[in-house]
């Protein structure tokens, strides 16, 4: 079993610049596919080559949309929120998916779990990606658990979210959560990343671990109260 923890930075200037690139990529991507659809609407049965560009053009799309969320921080919103209804919130989100799926998702909540400081939309996607990563690694199905306990401290809370899936080879191991590393033919490898992100936006660690073909934990610390930053 190898383990990592997961390093994230604040985000950078070039985080950023990245940000307002890909937001200026997407009008002329939008022109695009407009024109594409037009040239193959004209077509007469020959659409092949076109539905090949129409296919990259929407994977294109969809990178770029992936990371402006890179550029959320400028819009968090933060709040006190309870920290059980977010979580239930994601998985009501997810129950459809994980049923096909085979994949069945469980919570073991300690009784009193808090209240904490956050920005629940970013707090919501952090743990969608984790969950959609661990349904995406059971495609036979399985058990994701879900458990969330307080800290002996009592000022902050453990969150760990574990699935019975392929888990990651060691060779990669490392590289997790840096940008654009992924296994997965459809993947971006820009989920944990911005997980990471956001988990370190509230003071926050990430930590993976991980055993081949028999399963992977995230494990979540986040204190309740964030300090001022100096
Ligand atoms: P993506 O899901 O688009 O590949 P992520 O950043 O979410 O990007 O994940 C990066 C990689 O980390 C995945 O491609 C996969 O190899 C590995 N990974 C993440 N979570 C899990 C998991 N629960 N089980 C096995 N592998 C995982
Ligand atoms: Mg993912």
């Amino acid at each position: 079993s190898e383990e990592m923890l997961v390093r994230s930075e604040k985000l950078s200037v070039i985080g950023q610049l990245a940000a307002g690139v890909a937001h200026e990529i997407r009008n002329p991507l939008t022109a695009l596919k407009g024109f594409t659809q037009l040239l193959k609407s004209k077509a007469e049965g020959n659409s092949f080559y076109y539905d090949i560009m129409t296919n990259e053009l929407d994977r294109i799309n969809f990178i770029v949309n992936e990371f402006m969320t890179l550029a959320k921080p400028h819009f968090s919103k933060f709040s006190t929120r309870r920290l059980d209804h977010i979580l239930h919130a994601v998985i009501s989100i997810l129950e459809t998916q994980a049923i096909l799926m085979n994949v069945s998702i469980r919570t073991e909540f300690e009784n009193c779990i808090p209240s904490i400081y956050c920005d629940e939309n970013q707090l919501k996607q952090v743990f969608i990606n984790i969950i959609k990563n661990a349904i995406e690694a059971m495609p036979l199905g399985g058990q994701i658990t879900i458990s969330a306990a307080m800290e002996p401290d009592q000022e902050r809370v453990r969150l760990t979210i574990r699935d019975e899936g392929m888990g990651i080879p060691d060779s990669i191991i490392r590289q997790i959560g840096q940008p654009f590393i992924t296994t997965k033919e459809k993947g971006t490898g820009l989920g944990l990343m911005i997980s990471s992100r956001i988990i370190e936006a509230h003071q926050g660690l990430m930590h993976i671990s991980s055993v081949p073909d028999e399963g992977t934990t995230i494990e979540i610390i986040l204190p309740l109260n964030m300090e001022e930053e100096k």
